[in-house]
């Protein structure tokens, strides 16, 4: 047998098929050399130029790629979680373009939405000439997501939304918003065009984490919707919850890469760096802080490899989705933390992307149900007692 794979020593990828690694291939090669070299300076300017990656992305057929029909590529959801990898191995706020798109706003739509949303929006999303947002959280509803105030009241047969959302990724540049809102029939979904009189988004300024990203407030004021605007079948929060789902699968995989990329900028720089005549990498100190990126980035790979497994034969729990991204985000932040280390002053600079993974991966504890909930989550599973409340 040949010495481990540095950059995968347990040759975690050795378990995708064909398809799958070309998958990987593709996406890598886009995120290196379309994204990585612009990264941190979208990051300094706390801003993307959403238009043009919202159209490339579309052609390279990330945007809701696990989705069946509908101009979707409809790949397994391990390809999935691999492009996931790949994009947020350059950046979280990039991973969150896509998977606010593909799992959140496009997933809502396929699932919940009625044929004529599905005609109207997906090919449309799926191509990136449509961009999608997502609006449950509220400033005063975040992991109570039930509590939330945004009301849509019945006008004669039009709906009328009043309310206000917060943090909403993509909010600002978004064409179409999922909105969730309480209705006399329980939580509806609604689905808004940001043209709507009454619908705007102001942008979430001075942000210190994922700052590569489009975070907005979404303010409904008086927003008259047609009776078919709302989804068809689904009330309460199942509907919302099915596509969180989704989201914090293309999390838990997609942590991988940065936490991979915080591994190899820590390997290359301390074999790099010399210090009293010798190699960083060369202490015994150094090589410690490797051998637990090492352990940690791996282990991570093998948890998403196997929970993308699951996804795919269709027997996944949401409680095993919590699993993952409990465990998955805060070994990507143990490993961005020590890898900050190992590069010393250069740690703390745009130069190198470490400290840039770490700000993002506070982002990613938080979203998408926070570690906490996950751990709550978890909890319920194994002993049969929900203690969230
Ligand atoms: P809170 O719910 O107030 O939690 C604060 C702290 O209290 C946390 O540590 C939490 O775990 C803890 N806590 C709360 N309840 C309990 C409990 N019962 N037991 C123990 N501890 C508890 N939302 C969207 O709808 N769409 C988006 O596109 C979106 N994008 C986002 C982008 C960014 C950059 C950020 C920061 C957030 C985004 N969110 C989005 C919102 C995100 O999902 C919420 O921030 C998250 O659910 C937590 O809610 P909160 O911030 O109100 O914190």
């Amino acid at each position: 047998p040949s010495t481990p794979d540095p950059s995968d020593f347990l040759a975690v990828d050795a378990g995708l098929d064909d398809d799958e690694r070309s998958i990987r291939d593709t996406v890598r090669e886009f995120a290196e050399e379309r994204l990585a070299p612009h990264v941190a300076q979208w990051y300094s300017d706390g801003g993307l130029p959403v238009r043009d990656l919202a159209a490339e992305f579309g052609k390279l057929g990330v945007f809701g790629m696990h989705l069946a029909g509908y101009g979707c590529a409809g790949t397994s959801a391990t390809a999935y979680g691999i492009a996931c990898r790949e994009l947020e191995a350059v950046d979280s706020g990039l991973r969150s373009f896509v998977s606010v798109q593909g799992s959140l706003a496009m997933k809502a739509i396929h699932r919940w939405g009625s044929e004529e949303h599905r005609q109207q929006w997906l090919p449309a999303m799926a191509a990136g000439e449509a961009i999608g947002c997502f609006g449950l959280t509220e400033s005063d509803a975040g992991s109570d997501p039930g509590s939330m105030r945004t009301r849509a009241r019945r006008d004669g047969s039009d709906w009328v939304l009043d309310g206000t959302k917060m943090w909403i990724t993509n909010g600002t540049a978004a064409d179409v918003a999922v909105v969730w809102a309480q209705t006399d029939e329980g939580i509806r979904g609604f689905v808004v065009p940001t043209d709507t009189p009454g619908f705007s988004a102001p942008e979430i300024h001075r942000k210190l984490s994922l700052r590569a990203s489009v975070t907005s407030e979404l303010v409904l004021e008086g927003v008259r919707l047609p009776e078919d605007a709302a989804f068809p079948d689904v009330r309460g929060l199942r509907g919302p919850l099915t596509c969180l789902s989704e989201a914090r699968f293309g999390i838990l995989a997609g942590v991988v890469g940065a936490a991979r990329n915080c591994y190899e900028t820590a390997l290359r720089y301390t074999l790099d760096r010399h210090q009293f005549d010798k190699p960083l990498a060369g202490f015994q100190l150094t090589q410690r802080k490797l051998a637990d990126l090492v352990v940690e980035v791996n282990r991570a790979g093998l948890v998403a490899l196997q929970i993308s497994r699951l996804k795919d034969a269709g027997t996944l729990h949401h409680h095993q989705v919590s699993f993952g991204k409990m465990a998955n985000v805060r070994a990507a932040l143990e490993v961005a933390r020590t890898a900050r280390t190992m590069l010393g002053g250069s740690g703390i600079t745009l130069e190198y992307p470490v400290m840039r993974h770490m700000a993002n991966l506070e982002t990613v504890l938080t979203y998408e149900g926070t570690e906490e909930m996950h751990a709550l989550s978890i909890g319920q599973a194994v002993t049969g007692l929900p203690a969230f409340r």
